[in-house]
């Protein structure tokens, strides 16, 4: 079998299971074989197949067709200007989060030295992002599962970053550890009753406790505004990423904790995305 019959009969496959990137995603884990991009894989199309490539090729598309990402599959995803290794033990990188990591850089753009704390780091997408746009920042990043903090790791060291950032595996209600001029956070948010209705492909495979925000969805956002005020520095910067229909509570949640709404943002689809606050 050469590559584009064994494309084509992926494809099917998953069209069948109503995956409606079929094409695309047959593509992609067929690149995954060769490790190459999805160009020279259709450059190649009548190239022949070992049984094994097939073998593996066919395991791919019966994952894809369970649902599981594309993301985790080829254990990687594209976030900002760089690549991130991800597994099932971080949130994959979603495009609106760059909308985070545009507003820091906006708010830092005349600064040479800050100290950056992310709560909740995950894969380290956001930190890691601002770092290598920022060389002369520091960061420091908290979670609370060591698996996570691997995956963040191995993205430090992919990203040459080793030098410049610090991770702690914490709790934040237990971190107690420096001050910082900005803290930045993408808290779980989703209304527990919610999560449920998720696309499979997320509900099945995302960690759920990066996406559960409690009963109202505000429970993880409120422990991050209560605890990054004994963590930010006078006169520091807290940018947070929030629901699409949260920005109201938000904001009260933040005044009511003394601090000042500077700005909210909307992502691509122009929902609001991203609310920045400062703290006297
Ligand atoms: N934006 C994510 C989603 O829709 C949720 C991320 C979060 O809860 N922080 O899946």
């Amino acid at each position: 079998m050469n590559i584009l019959e064994a494309i084509k009969k992926g494809e099917n496959v998953l069209k069948e299971k109503g995956i409606k990137s079929h094409k695309l995603d047959s593509e992609i884990l067929m690149s995954k074989i060769f490790n190459k991009n999805r160009i020279d894989v259709i450059l190649n199309f009548d190239m022949n197949l070992s049984i094994n490539e097939i073998k593996i090729f066919n395991n791919l598309i019966e994952e894809r067709s369970k649902r599981k990402p594309i993301a985790y599959l080829l254990g990687k995803k594209e976030f900002w200007k760089y690549e991130f290794d991800v597994t099932e033990d971080v949130l994959i990188p979603r495009p609106d989060t760059e909308t985070v990591v545009e507003q820091v850089l906006k708010f830092t753009k005349n600064k040479s030295k800050l100290k950056i704390l992310e709560i909740g780091v995950g894969s380290g997408c956001i930190l890691l992002s601002i770092l290598k746009e920022r060389k002369g920042f520091y960061g420091t990043g908290i979670d609370i599962y060591k698996k996570t903090l691997d995956i963040c790791k191995s993205n430090i060291k992919k990203l040459e970053l080793n030098d410049r950032v610090k991770l702690f595996k914490s709790d934040v209600d237990n971190f107690n550890y420096g001050k910082y001029d900005l803290i930045v956070s993408n808290p779980p948010y989703i209304k527990k009753f919610k999560l449920k209705y998720l696309d499979k492909d997320i509900y099945d495979y995302e960690p759920i406790s990066a996406l559960d925000g409690g009963v109202d969805g505000l429970l993880k956002i409120k422990k991050v505004v209560y605890n990054s005020s004994k963590l930010i520095k006078k006169g520091g910067i807290l940018i947070l990423e929030i629901g699409f229909d949260q920005m109201d509570k938000v904001k009260n949640v933040l005044i009511n904790n003394g601090y000042y709404i500077k700005n909210v943002i909307k992502d691509l689809a122009k929902n609001n995305r991203c609310i920045i606050s400062t703290k006297n």
